[in-house]
């Protein structure tokens, strides 16, 4: 595990009891993995959001993080962590499109040799990267960009995780990821589904693994 400071304790409601009750709500649901499950119990998600909703931020839902955006379920974060990880418990590179306020680079962080995050809102990217940064989080690279285009200069990455969902896998995201990769995300417009991909040498394999409610996947920056 990367070497990340997540001791920052909380209060109220936001105390290891009230996260290790979300832990448990996320094994019923079907998270296996339990270093997955022992770092979100570690991971401040009030830290992420407004204090006018932080309150609720060890709820099982998803919240506004403001431009129109949400932060993720945890249970959402949870399976597409332990999904983009599969048997491996580590690793090297991964790319995120989508940082939104950083909840989801904070949890891949410690599971990331060197983690690249891509978010098109400015303001959600200048956040979520100061917050980051402020936290101690220092294996992630943050750029404002459309993330269409993946982030080719970094790659290729053994995990790729998009929080935002596209009408079709854009194929530069296919082609950044390095042989053993898996690439998870949602598909789709008004119905979408979870998808992973894994390369095997020339062979991509891509398979359905449960419905799912992303925003979309937008083209371009905005500022
Ligand atoms: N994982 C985030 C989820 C944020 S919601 C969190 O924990 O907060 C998804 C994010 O994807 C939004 O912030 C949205 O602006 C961003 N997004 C949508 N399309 C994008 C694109 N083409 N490139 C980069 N980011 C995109």
């Amino acid at each position: 595990m990367a070497d990340v400071d997540l001791t920052r304790e909380g209060i109220g409601m936001t105390s290891q009891r009230t996260r290790n009750r979300l832990v448990e709500q996320l094994r019923k649901l079907g998270i296996e993995n339990e270093t997955v499950l022992s770092v979100i119990s570690r991971t401040p998600r009030h830290l992420f959001l407004e204090p006018a909703i932080s309150h609720q931020a060890y709820d099982d839902k998803s919240l506004p993080i403001g431009y129109g955006q949400t932060i993720s379920r945890p249970y959402t974060v949870a399976r597409m962590t332990e999904l983009v990880l599969g048997r491996r418990s580590f690793l090297g590179k991964v790319l995120e499109i989508g940082t939104g306020c950083g909840y989801q680079s904070a949890v891949l962080s410690p599971f990331a040799g060197e983690l690249y995050s891509v978010e098109r809102i400015e303001p959600l990217h200048k956040r979520a990267s100061q917050q980051l940064t402020e936290l101690g989080y220092k294996n992630i690279e943050f750029t404002l960009s459309d993330g269409s285009w993946g982030w080719e200069d970094k790659g290729p990455f053994d995990g790729i995780l998009a929080a935002a969902s596209p009408e079709k896998i854009p194929q530069s995201l296919i082609e950044q990821l390095a042989d053993g990769g898996r690439l998870i995300l949602p598909v789709g417009g008004e119905k979408q589904v979870l998808t992973l991909v894994t390369r095997d040498g020339d062979d991509f394999h891509t398979e359905v693994v449960e419905e799912a409610l992303f925003v979309p996947f937008l083209p371009g920056i905005q500022r």
